[in-house]
């Protein structure tokens, strides 16, 4: 979103206000109120660090200096709420970053939203080989149009038998029980920007399900980026695109540099693994070396590590 140099604070919040930004075919994001802007994390870092800090740095640096180290309390005195719109099997990996607060839209009380998740033919994910969580390429067309022609119908159904329970006078809170997981729901859900960079850490990871990804970007694209600049500069380059290595990665590194040249080869890679992972025939922390390793340019690209286990 472009912001003109003019715009106030609290003008782009107004702007921002009750907008709803799209998600997947039905959900959105929505900013309902916000408490701070960047310029509330650098008084709060000021109170802890006293005067003195307004001559050696200027906002934006201390700022970077509190997110390269971790201070996180100057963050937690932003509060941000929103009302989201999520299928609800994405709702439950949400809902579990429980810093939040959270009221969610009930199915006791109120007839249940009548809208559901739906898969265009041209997205069903093929399972990952490696990656028992996640998935990698896509189904033909052909198979993807039958398995969204028997969603609709499913969800109809779903539905029908729902509205059907309903009209004889089931209790709603019984009512809804054979409803689908893509069935959405809306919630208000308020965070401090600490938690909220934390929520967005995991779920804008390749490691995280695509949907829940796609609500964090919205948000961080639409919401948090116009609204905190300077936060959302220091967050991208100490964590989102940080590179976090181990006590066994620099050990590798050591060795491969020692033997030369770079960038090494697979094969020049295995030999400076650490001992205890050259036993084994698949090992999770090897690959994520390897990756590291690639990514610095310290070993060429070539077949893509296997990897193991993960889990939600
Ligand atoms: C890729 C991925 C895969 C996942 N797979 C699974 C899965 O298979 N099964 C599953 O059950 N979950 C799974 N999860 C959920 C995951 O384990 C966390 O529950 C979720 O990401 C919330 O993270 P959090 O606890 O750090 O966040 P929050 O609940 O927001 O907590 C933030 C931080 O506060 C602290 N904190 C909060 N509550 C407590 C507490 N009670 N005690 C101590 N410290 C606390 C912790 O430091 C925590 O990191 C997965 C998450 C991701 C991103």
């Amino acid at each position: 979103m472009l912001q003109s140099p003019m715009t106030t604070f609290s003008e782009l919040v107004e702007s921002l206000r009750w907008r709803k930004f799209p998600v997947l075919d039905d959900g959105f994001v929505c900013l309902v109120d916000v408490m701070g802007s960047d310029e509330a994390v650098v008084q709060a870092a000021r109170v802890s660090y006293g005067e003195g800090t307004k001559r050696v740095s200027d906002d934006r640096a201390l700022i970077r200096y509190l997110m390269r180290h971790r201070h996180t309390t100057p963050f937690e005195m932003v509060e941000l709420k929103f009302l989201v719109r999520v299928p609800m099997d994405i709702w439950r990996q949400w809902i579990r970053h429980r810093t939040a607060s959270v009221n969610e839209y009930s199915t006791r009380y109120s007839v249940a939203i009548d809208a559901a998740h739906r898969t265009p033919p041209e997205q069903w994910r093929v399972q990952s080989a490696t990656n028992r969580q996640g998935s990698q390429g896509l189904l033909p067309a052909d198979q993807g149009a039958q398995l969204s022609e028997e969603e609709r119908r499913l969800q109809e159904q779903s539905r029908d038998v729902y509205q059907r329970r309903l009209s004889l006078g089931v209790a709603r809170e019984q009512a809804r029980k054979d409803l689908p997981l893509s069935t959405y729901t809306e919630a208000y859900w308020k965070i401090d920007l600490h938690n909220l960079l934390h929520f967005l850490e995991l779920r804008l990871d390749s490691h995280s399900q695509l949907e829940i990804r796609e609500y964090a970007r919205a948000l961080s694209e639409n919401i948090l980026a116009p609204l905190f600049p300077i936060t959302w500069e220091a967050f991208q380059d100490y964590r989102l695109q940080a590179l976090v290595l181990t006590r066994p990665d620099i050990e590798v590194i050591r060795r491969l540099v020692l033997r030369g040249p770079l960038p090494a080869d697979q094969a020049s890679f295995l030999e400076s693994q650490d001992p205890s992972w050259s036993n084994l025939a698949r090992c999770r922390e090897r690959d994520e070396c390897l990756a590291k390793l690639r990514r610095l340019g310290l070993v060429q690209e070539g077949a893509e590590p296997a990897t193991s286990l993960d889990t939600e």
